[in-house]
């Protein structure tokens, strides 16, 4: 199997606040830890709604990646990229887009959903039809094994996956495969090539999965084998096809508790956000002047902490002796608002500060960020490059 790889993007689309932080970015720098991780900036999406007018683009870019730097993502785990430095996602787009039914991409939920909700907006294009197969392409060629997204992106994932199968069964035969099959499970040794033998007739004609499972572990666990007759051998197990993109399976994160200062989502559009590195001034007074539960018109007046915004922050930022204090103060009317405020002001700033800290180094010099953008760019290319040696050649392009 190919080692497990996490690919995820994120549309350049200005300053990100800490809906973001909460939402994904938190997210990405507990996985970057855990697994090989590649992050890019997804600039060719940003132009699928924006292709009119690009001039923001390049400038919400470097803003972004210094948003994820200063919010802990660390170059040195993980891969940070720009989309479209990588061209080859453009290549595998083109090459995919030749065998993807149209139906496919049409019944997209999101694709009728953004066209209602972007009314304003000249949707009708090539292009915003086929993103969902650019961000196919943008995780197939990377043969990623998770791809983090919330509960309304399961649908693009399943597609992925399909476009992958379908890939497979239509370009995976390899010429003179069985045979080369065979000769790779000799090199298994007579022992595991007998065992190798029995679960996949096992699996073949019993359908038992979890001979398969045991199959797939134990090629998982063979030195000896080149990564092309390993590829061989998980075909042979399931038929009689080399896997040359694979299957991505979902990583569901939670959808970010982080509601905005009007308790609805927290979105740049909707006015109700805090950047990532919001000025300090800056956010105590958006806080302070947040509404609260209506009941409350004078200091006197008890409230119910379930009808206000500010509580959904506490639910977030204040531990339970905090949140125990502002139940019973607002119910006795104990405290005031601008009180009950005051441990969310003090929690975002202290979420802030380091954020803040580590962005000033890029913005001083932003040579810092070019690096590590050129750096990721390169790495980012050659695993692309990889990916599509094997698919040019199964489609009979390779030209040699
Ligand atoms: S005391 Fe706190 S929870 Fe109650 S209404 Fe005021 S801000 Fe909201």
């Amino acid at each position: 199997m190919y080692p497990d790889r996490v690919v995820s993007g994120m549309r350049p689309t200005g300053a990100l606040h800490l809906g973001h932080y909460h939402g994904a970015l938190k997210n990405w720098i507990k996985m970057q830890s855990e697994l090989p991780c590649l992050f890019f900036v997804a600039d060719w999406h940003a132009l699928t709604t924006h292709y009119d007018d690009p001039s923001a683009i390049e400038g919400n870019t470097w803003d972004m990646v210094i948003d994820w730097l200063a919010a802990g993502v660390d170059p040195s785990q993980a891969t940070l990229f720009i989309q479209s430095k990588v061209p080859e996602h453009a290549e595998l787009h083109l090459l995919l887009s030749m065998a993807t039914p149209l139906g496919w991409l049409e019944r997209v939920p999101t694709y009728k959903d953004q066209q209602e909700k972007l009314a304003d907006r000249d949707l009708a294009t090539y292009g915003f039809l086929g993103y969902p197969l650019l961000q196919a392409a943008d995780v197939l060629i990377y043969r990623a094994s998770l791809v983090p997204v919330g509960e309304d992106q399961i649908p693009h994932i399943e597609m992925m996956r399909e476009i992958a199968r379908r890939f497979n069964h239509l370009y995976g035969k390899e010429k003179g495969f069985e045979e080369k099959a065979k000769e790779a499970v000799k090199k298994l040794g007579s022992k595991r090539a007998k065992i190798y033998n029995e679960l996949r007739t096992e699996y073949q004609e019993q359908g038992k999965e979890d001979a398969l499972e045991q199959a797939k572990a134990m090629l998982d666990e063979a030195q000896n084998l080149s990564m092309i007759d390993r590829e061989r051998l998980f075909g042979y197990l399931e038929g009689s096809r080399k896997l040359i993109l694979v299957e991505p399976q979902a990583r569901l994160t939670e959808a970010s508790r982080l509601p905005g200062l009007d308790g609805q989502k927290m979105s740049k559009s909707y006015g109700n956000a805090i950047a990532l590195r919001e000025d300090k001034d800056s956010v105590v007074k958006k806080v302070r002047t947040m509404p609260t539960d209506p009941a409350r018109v004078r200091r006197t007046d008890p409230g119910e902490p379930e009808k206000c915004p500010v509580w959904q922050l506490h639910q977030v930022y204040s531990d339970n002796d905090t949140k125990d204090w502002v139940l019973k103060g607002c119910r006795s009317a104990g405290i005031g608002c601008l009180e009950c405020k005051q441990p969310v002001i003090d929690a975002v700033l202290k979420e802030q500060e380091p954020m803040r800290e580590r962005a000033q180094k890029y913005i001083d010099d932003p040579s810092l960020v070019r690096a590590i953008v050129a750096d990721g760019c390169d790495k980012a290319r050659k695993l692309a490059q990889d990916t599509m040696r094997d698919v040019r050649e199964a489609m009979g392009l390779s030209y040699s």
